[in-house]
């Protein structure tokens, strides 16, 4: 009886290791397509506006550009697909080194309330956007604390806003910011009155090189790596982050982030 044991044990350790290891081949294939998936995207974003310069650049090689307006039309084209394969690039690397874990974080102590409003002013100051309104509903504390690295906060929050600004298209634009406490996190939202984003196609807008379909036809360049990049950092912090859209009337993502506990 005591060999029929040992043998019952033997063969479970067997299967035990069995499945670990389709378990262990099955991540790998999953990694192997993502990393495909991932190559495949990358090639596309950066093959278009590299065409388009190109063509751009015959052009005034070829004598098109037979104007001072069309040479500097030209140029305009030029410099702005290069802008946008910059961007592509930095995202990128910003990207793949959170991926990696690569990224330092730098936590401290803020006081939320206040980071927010300075980010919201820095943010006022740089994009220059007189014709947005912004509102702020604040319901925390002034003396409550969250544990982030605030540059990584402050990457999430202008990645959110540079969206919200890019997708409203109305005349009267408004976001909206609100605040508020429970017990251990802080919510924050951040909601536009903008175009908004079809059901169907919500639950991937935090995906790697997602776009909506329409966005990629826009005069609004992106690279479909803002969310996902805001997505790493604030798990990285403990936090989750999600969206509520309504077509036609607008988006909110909302983040949490973990509040310092007194006596921590
Ligand atoms: P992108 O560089 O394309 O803006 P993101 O990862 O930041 O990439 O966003 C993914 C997609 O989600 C966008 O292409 C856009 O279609 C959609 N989206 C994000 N934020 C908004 C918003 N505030 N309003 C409407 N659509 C949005």
């Amino acid at each position: 009886a005591q060999s029929k044991n040992e043998i019952g044990r033997v063969i479970n350790s067997f299967d035990r290791m069995r499945y670990e290891l389709k378990k262990s081949l099955e991540q790998q294939i999953e990694y192997e397509e993502n990393r495909k998936e991932l190559i495949s995207s990358i090639s596309h974003d950066l093959k278009t506006p590299i065409t388009s310069i190109k063509g751009y650049v015959e052009g005034i090689m070829d004598g098109v550009a037979n104007s001072p307006e069309k040479l500097e039309k030209y140029l305009h084209v030029i410099y702005n697909k290069s802008e946008h394969m910059d961007r592509l690039i930095d995202d990128l690397f910003l990207f793949s080194k959170l991926d990696l874990n690569r990224l330092p974080f730098d936590m401290e102590d803020i006081q939320v309330s206040r980071f927010i409003e300075d980010c919201m002013d820095e943010l006022k100051l740089e994009q220059g956007h007189g014709d947005i309104k912004i509102k702020m509903q604040n319901q925390v504390e002034e003396d409550t604390l969250v544990i982030i690295d605030s540059q990584k906060i402050r990457r999430v929050i202008f990645n959110i806003v540079q969206n919200a600004i890019k997708y409203m298209e109305k005349d009267d634009k408004i976001l909206t910011i609100s605040l508020t406490e429970r017990q251990d996190t802080v919510s924050i939202s951040i909601m536009d009155n903008g175009v908004g984003i079809k059901k169907e196609q919500l639950p991937f807008i935090f995906n790697k090189f997602y776009r909506v379909d329409e966005s990629r036809n826009t005069k609004a360049g992106g690279t479909g790596l803002g969310l996902s990049i805001a997505k790493q950092i604030i798990e990285a912090h403990g936090g989750t982050i999600w969206a509520r859209s309504q077509q036609g009337e607008g988006t909110t993502i909302c983040f949490t982030l973990k509040k310092v506990m007194n006596g921590e």
